[in-house]
Formats: structure tokens, C-alpha cells, sequence
């Protein structure tokens, strides 16, 4: 299998009717570098900063952030990294910061929300991003966005760091991409509002999932409660692609959602056309990508979203789908 995958690894990423996917890979440490090229991937599309600050003893000293974000942007060369800023608390607690116990910690004082609040933390990180990107293209996401005045507020501390940075004369970058992760469904009804803001947006479908059918990811009792492939998960998600689409901003998906081959084919068919995946999925999405028609996908696939809920398994469609194409 590994062997038929390496073979596609130089193959454009296209779909059989001609349409390019933009397949990208997610990483969070240097050891996942290598995984860039060896794929064959367009770039990153979720970098997880949180990871070097939760495998640490202490906090990360902004030169270690620093030289981890060069490494990344030297490892990509000319490809985008689309670096996450901090996402944690939570359930994702640093070992060495204070503890806030909570009594629902998915919903509780975490990632952007943590780094408005304590503005110190995400300051700091935000100017090393900037610095590791001095003289080349960077691209900044924040995750758990519940309203547009906190991109705003988490914006403005980037247009802080730049012109700190610039009347110390550093280097700036050529180009900064400013975006948002879309994973609390509040977000859903204010987009209109935040398309207008943001360069480009990307589903985490995990916490977005969560959130929506108020299940608890990581509690394996309820986690497999809903399917990922039903009427009201990917009317959502078709909600957020022709948004965007009118809009003129670029979306992709970068949960675990995008690495499974039938939902990413169901991905498709509603009109993504950026997916990023874990390493390991990269081989058997790319594989499905170069085998499947498109339009077809989606004139088999579109219409079902709009039938009663219930009423039928787009699952079921999806691999019948699947099986005769
Ligand atoms: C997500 O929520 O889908 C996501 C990509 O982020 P994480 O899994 O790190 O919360
Ligand atoms: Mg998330």
C-alpha cells in the first residue's frame, strides 16, 4: 500500500474531471517535517503550535519558538504553513501554568479566549511567528473565534507586533495571511460579518462537531454518537463553503473529518477544495481525489443534503457512490 501511494506522490492532486484539491497536511513538531515532502503535500494547512508547549517542562523561551517556527518555514520552502496560534486549556493544560478547574472544559477558558485574557502569552508568540516569517509569506490562524470582535482584538495584536518590529528594524515578512478556525457554531451565523475580515477561514470539524451535536469528543460513551455524514453536519459545512465561495476567501477543513476517504469524497461533492489531513491519510485521500469525478460527486451527493433529515443515508450514497465510480 505504502509503495502505491509514494507512486502518487509526484502526480498533480486533481480530480479526474480536472478540478485541483489544495492537499495539505496537518503537523505540530519538527519530527512531522520530513512528512511535507515525503507526501507530497501542498504544505501545512494546520500547524498546532500547542504541541511544543505541552511536550516542555516550562514554558517554551520565545527563542526555542522562534527557532521551531524557522525550522517549519525552512522545511516548507515555498509551500504555505498556516500556523495555529496557541490552543490551550482546557483539556489541553500546560503541566507547568496554573490550573483552573472546570466543570466543562471544551466550553471553558481556552485558546483565544485565554489568549486575549492573558494577552502576554500570545504577544510573544505572535512576534516570534512574525520573525520567523521575516522576508517571506506567513499565514496566522486563530482557533475557538466565537465573534468577530475577537478577531479583531487578536488582529490588532498582530498589527501591534508588526510595527514593534519594524521600528526595531527587523525584517518584516513579505505578506501576512490573517485567519480564523471555524469550530464554535456561532461563528456559523456571523460570517458574512467575518468573511469581510479575515484572509482566509478553515473548519475544525472536530470541535465544530462537538459543539453541534453536544457531544464530547473526547468521552468515548458519547463520541461515535452522531455520523459525520448526516444531513445537519454537512448542511452546515455547505453553509460555510458557499460563504466563503461568495465571499472570495479562501476555506479549507483541517479536522480529522478531512482524513477519512468517504468523508472527504462526501467534502467534495459539496465544494471544498482544501483538505488537510494527517500524514498518514495523505496517501488514501490523494489516491481517492485522482479516482473520483467531481461533478459527478456532486450531483449525486448536493441533492440528498436537501431531502428530509432522516429520510435517507447519505452515508449509504456516499458508498454506493463510491463503489460504482
Ligand atoms: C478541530 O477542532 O477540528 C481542529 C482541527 O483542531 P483540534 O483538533 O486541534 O482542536
Ligand atoms: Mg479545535
Amino acid at each position: 500500500r505504502q509503495a502505491q501511494y509514494s507512486a502518487l506522490r509526484d502526480l498533480a492532486c486533481v480530480t479526474k474531471d480536472g478540478q485541483p484539491i489544495d492537499l495539505m497536511i496537518n503537523a505540530g513538531l519538527a519530527i512531522d517535517l520530513p512528512h511535507i515532502d515525503d507526501t507530497g503535500s501542498s504544505g501545512i494547512g494546520l500547524f498546532r503550535t500547542e504541541l511544543q508547549f505541552m511536550i516542555g517542562q516550562s514554558l517554551p523561551r520565545s527563542s526555542d519558538q522562534l527557532a521551531l517556527y524557522r525550522t517549519v518555514l525552512d522545511a516548507a520552502g515555498s509551500k504555505p504553513v498556516t500556523f495555529r496560534t496557541l490552543d490551550i486549556g482546557g483539556d489541553k493544560a500546560l503541566p507547568y501554568m496554573e490550573t483552573v478547574v472546570e466543570e466543562n472544559p471544551a466550553l471553558g477558558w481556552r485558546a483565544i479566549r485565554l489568549g486575549l485574557d492573558r494577552p502576554g502569552l500570545l504577544r510573544s508568540q505572535i512576534r516570534a511567528l512574525l520573525r520567523a516569517g521575516g522576508g517571506r509569506s506567513l499565514r496566522i490562524m486563530f482557533p475557538m473565534i466565537s465573534e468577530v470582535a475577537e478577531f479583531d482584538a487578536a488582529k490588532a495584536i498582530v498589527e501591534r507586533e508588526l510595527t514593534y518590529l519594524r521600528q526595531h528594524g527587523h525584517t518584516l515578512p513579505e505578506r501576512v495571511d490573517v485567519g480564523t478556525m471555524v469550530e464554535v457554531p456561532a461563528l456559523l451565523y456571523q460570517l458574512d460579518e467575518l468573511l469581510k475580515k479575515v484572509d482566509f477561514i478553515s473548519v475544525g470539524s472536530n470541535d465544530l462537531f462537538q459543539f453541534l451535536y453536544a457531544v464530547d469528543r473526547g468521552n468515548s460513551k458519547v463520541s461515535d454518537r452522531f455520523d459525520t455524514l448526516s444531513t445537519p453536519i454537512l448542511r452546515a459545512l455547505r453553509h460555510i463553503v458557499r460563504k466563503a465561495k461568495a465571499a472570495n476567501r479562501s476555506v479549507s477543513l483541517c479536522g480529522e473529518m478531512a482524513s477519512q476517504p468517504l468523508s472527504a469524497l462526501a467534502l467534495i461533492a459539496i465544494g471544498y477544495r482544501a483538505l488537510s489531513v494527517s500524514a498518514v491519510s495523505h496517501g488514501p485521500i490523494k489516491a481517492m481525489i485522482l479516482e473520483v469525478d467531481a461533478a459527478k460527486a456532486e450531483a449525486a451527493i448536493l441533492p440528498l443534503l436537501d431531502a428530509p433529515a432522516g429520510s435517507v443515508s447519505i452515508r449509504h450514497k456516499l458508498a454506493e457512490f463510491a463503489e460504482a465510480h
